[in-house]
Formats: structure tokens, sequence, C-alpha cells
């Protein structure tokens, strides 16, 4: 008899343990969306009372889960207020729009600095002499599941959307990227219709910007896309969500296979005024 109870508490504990988590982010998301929370992305989103109503609507529901599953962290004194939490999340969660994907599972940990930050880095130096490298950083994407953010670029990113410049869709773009398991430039992609043309776009483009960046031609596409094919993917996303009409225009395939990856056309909620 003794046994027999034994077993169902056990059982009762392991169902309790995988139930609980998931009960825990069903009440998080059917919470309704706080009204601060409405003013902060009107406030900090540029774009989003341009969105259209279901696309506001995913967009809540994503900030949700993504301000229940992840952690924020303040580095170098700076204090996590909601506004920084749902920012950042707000941000983060416009590259899952229309998507079938839990939001960003390997990521854990978001570390926000106030300002550009430095780090202590080893690099290897000649004749195998390890020096500390010190580098001024706006952000950082680490496949381990940290996304590292500096708090007034982010700001200065989320207020303009129509720059090509925004920190928080490049380390979001790094995540989505490492989630096929390297950080390649090739992204677990949706469809069969998108994998046909990625390969040959995406190093297409690349070739091209590597040559605009040695020339020293101006580009749409901002020339630190030509550092690596993991860089081009990360810098093509933000050119595609802040200047959506110009790189349709010019960049026609590659935003067509952006288009097809991201699920969404940003032309229609864009006022392109940059
Ligand atoms: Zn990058």
């Amino acid at each position: 008899m003794t046994y027999w109870i034994f077993v169902v508490l056990v059982l009762a504990g392991v169902a309790i343990a995988l139930l609980l988590p998931r009960y825990r982010l069903k009440k998080a998301v059917e919470a309704p969306f706080p009204d601060e929370w409405v003013a902060i992305v009107e406030r900090n989103i540029a774009i989003y009372r341009n969105l259209p109503t279901p696309l506001r609507m995913q967009l809540r529901k994503l900030i949700k889960k993504f301000l229940h599953q992840k952690h924020f962290t303040g580095a170098g004194g700076l204090e996590i207020t909601d506004e920084i939490r749902v920012t950042i999340a707000a941000e983060a969660c416009m590259l899952l729009l229309n998507r079938k994907t839990n939001v960003y599972p390997a990521l854990r940990y978001i570390i926000v600095y106030p300002s550009a930050f430095v780090v202590d880095r080893p690099q290897g130096g000649a004749g195998g002499i390890v020096s500390e490298g010190r580098k001024g950083l706006l952000g950082e994407s680490w496949s381990n599941g940290k996304v590292i953010l500096a708090w007034d670029n982010v700001l200065h990113g989320s207020s303009n959307f129509v720059d090509g410049q925004n920190v928080v869709l490049h380390e979001f773009a790094h995540q989505l990227d490492s989630e096929s398991g390297t950080t390649n430039g090739a992204p677990i992609l949706a469809g069969k219709n998108c994998l046909r043309t990625w390969a040959s776009t995406l190093s297409g483009e690349f070739d091209e910007l590597q040559k605009d960046a040695w020339k020293g031609k101006k580009s749409l596409i901002d020339h630190y896309g030509a550092t690596n094919p993991a860089e081009f993917f990360a810098v093509s996303t933000e050119t595609f969500f802040e200047k959506p009409a110009k790189m349709a225009e010019h960049h026609a395939e590659l935003f067509e296979v952006l288009k097809c990856y991201y699920r969404i056309d940003p032309r229609d909620w864009q006022t392109q005024r940059a």
C-alpha cells in the first residue's frame, strides 16, 4: 500500500513539474496587456501605431511570452525598468510576427548596459602571447542564450525605424540564425520556396556588398554586412525592416527571400522618410 502511495506521489510530482511552467506561461499570455506597456510601445517603437491591428495583437502576445520567459539584468549601474524590458521585447518580437515559432527558445538572459560597453577579451597575439583587447560595443548575441545591449542605442534604434540601424533587430537576427546550430547567415527556413533561392541570393548579394565595401562605394545595405555571412543576414534584416521600399527596389530578390522568411512585408506599415 505504502509503495502505491509513493508511486502516485512521484507521478503527481512529475506531472506538476511538467505542467506548472506551461500553466504559468498560459496565464501570463492570457493576462491583459497593461496600459503602461501600451504607452511604452507607442512612445518608443516608432512604427507600432502603423501596424495593422492583427499584427499589433500578435506583437502584444509575443511580448508577454518573451517577458515571462526571459531574464533581464542591468549592468554598468543600469536599473532594469518596464520601459527597458517592454521596448526590447517589442523590437525582438517584431522578427517573430506571422511565424510559427517559439520565442527564442535558446535565449535566457538579456544583459543591458546604459550605453556602449567595454569588454575585456583575450586576443591571440604574435608568438602566442595573449593580450587583453578593449573595445566599445553596442550589442552582442551569444549562441549560449545571452544577448547584451546598450540601452541608449536600443532607444535610438527603436525611435528611428527608417535609418536602417537597429541593434535589437540585428542581435535578435543573430539569435534566429543561431537556432540552426551555427551562426552562419543561414537560419532555419520555413518553406521549400525560401530554401531554393536562399543560398544563391544571399551569396550573390554578399559578394556584391563585399565589392562595394572594398571599393568604398555607398550601398543601401550597411558595409558592416560584408564582414561575414552572419553579419550580412543581421544587417540585411535591419534594412528589410527599416528600408523595405528601397530594398525591394534595389535588391528585389533579396527582399523577396527575406519576405518569405519573415512572412511580413514591412512596406505595408513602414512610411519611408529616411
Ligand atoms: Zn552582428
